[in-house]
């Protein structure tokens, strides 16, 4: 039996529902897509639920039970993820959250939410606040892209069930983090307390005078939110046996890979927005699938156009994506297993997740010829219908690495 290799390729969001605006069909229908329907019809097709049926799943969740790790065991909030993402150096029970540097006046009311956008010095203005202690408890920032951040708390006795400081709107007060459980009291006050510091410390930066003189918005406060613990992940290696990578744009998949120990593969040109380069991530693969036995592709394009409502670009996208499949499709050694699929539907008629289950093929050499197109409709006649927790098996199996369950 040879050991293949395999490519999973995450279409962020792609499932849909039926669109008036394209004659009831879903953009995967509607969409002109001759390399994924003919990758269908040399492959296992069917459904795919990314939780359970009718459970909406988040991108973070979704990928982590595809991975083979249990959301409901794992996941406390998504502030551990976007924090890895960017790098940080994390310890399994460290406390993360997302950040906004935003704007506020004297009686702490947001003014602007993303300090005007703010893109420049945001790493001097948290020199200072950066490794500061807090009764026992020490506190890392990070800047992200453009007005985001990530906080970690690390010290005893810390608990991800505390509310958000970030209001999520403007011209209200900042919100006091509350314990949301018993053994939750202490955490919220470290939070209080490092956020009223940094208002201190930022609010007469010179990086905010000179922002103020030039009539921009300074970025004297931080708000956080998504709080998260970090969990212990298994290594994904350890726990499949597969060397892995993954080409990942956006910083929250990113960030789980990088817990799970999947090593990120930077990729020029690869945005995690609708101007990413899809043909130089499909050669990022290419070139490193000498090295890595499973190679993780998340396409974050289609999740945008569903969030923005927009059918006909959701079918653009889906059809540039399938002009980059079919690209891999060509280039990719014969034995290789090529899965396609989505972490949960984002119907343009709904502009958030929903609980529909998405369409999943599963391509080898030998695969069974099942599929006709690569939609959700055409691949119901197909003989999958599982849950994403499912997907390392098969993957296993396709990839003929499986272990036997008896004699
Ligand atoms: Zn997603
Ligand atoms: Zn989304």
């Amino acid at each position: 039996m040879e050991r293949r290799k395999a490519v999973l390729i995450i279409l962020d969001g792609v499932g849909d529902r039926a669109n008036r605006n394209l004659d009831n069909m879903t953009p995967l229908q509607y969409a002109n897509t001759p390399n994924l329907d003919r990758i269908a019809r040399e492959s296992v097709v069917g459904l795919m639920d990314p939780i359970s049926p009718g459970i909406r799943a988040g991108s973070d969740t979704s990928h982590l039970n595809i991975l083979g790790y249990d959301p409901y065991e794992y996941y406390t909030g998504r502030g551990p993820f976007e924090a890895a993402g960017l790098d940080m150096d994390l310890m399994p029970g460290d406390i993360a959250f997302r950040c906004n540097f935003a704007t506020v006046n004297d009686d702490l009311v947001v003014v602007d939410r993303r300090a005007g956008r703010i893109k420049e010095g945001t790493e001097e203005l948290l020199k200072d606040l950066n490794g500061i202690w807090i009764e026992d408890v020490q506190i890392f920032i990070k800047p992200g892209v453009e007005h985001r951040a990530a906080l970690v708390l690390r010290g005893p006795g810390l608990s991800p069930a505390v509310s958000d400081v970030d209001p999520h709107d403007t011209g209200v007060k900042i919100h006091e983090a509350k314990p949301l459980e018993k053994g939750a009291e202490k955490t919220a006050r470290i939070l209080n307390k490092f956020v009223l510091l940094a208002y201190d410390k930022l609010k007469n930066h010179p990086i905010n005078k000179s922002r103020e003189e030039r009539g921009l918005k300074p970025a004297n406060i931080i708000l956080p939110r998504g709080a998260g613990m970090v969990p212990h992940l298994r290594n994904f290696e350890e726990m499949h046996g597969l060397k892995a990578a993954c080409v990942v744009g956006t910083p929250l998949i990113r960030g789980i890979c990088k817990i799970a120990g999947i090593e990120p593969i930077e990729v020029e040109g690869a945005t995690g927005g609708y101007d990413t380069d899809m043909i130089a991530k499909m050669n990022a693969v290419l070139e490193n699938l000498e090295r890595y036995d499973f190679i993780l592709v998340n396409i974050k394009a289609p999740d945008l156009a569903g969030h923005d409502m927009d059918p006909r670009r959701k079918v653009e996208v889906i059809e540039r994506v399938d002009h980059a499949v079919g690209y891999l499709m060509d280039n990719l050694p014969e034995e290789t297993v090529l899965v396609v699929t989505a972490d949960h539907s984002t119907p343009c008629t709904v502009g958030d997740h929903s609980g529909d289950p998405v369409p999943i093929m599963i391509h080898a050499p030998d695969s069974r010829r099942e599929g006709s197109e690569f939609n959700e409709i055409s691949v119901t006649t197909g003989s999958l219908r599982i849950r994403a927790s499912d997907m390392m098996n098969l993957i296993l199996n396709h990839t003929n690495r499986a272990e036997k369950f008896g004699a």
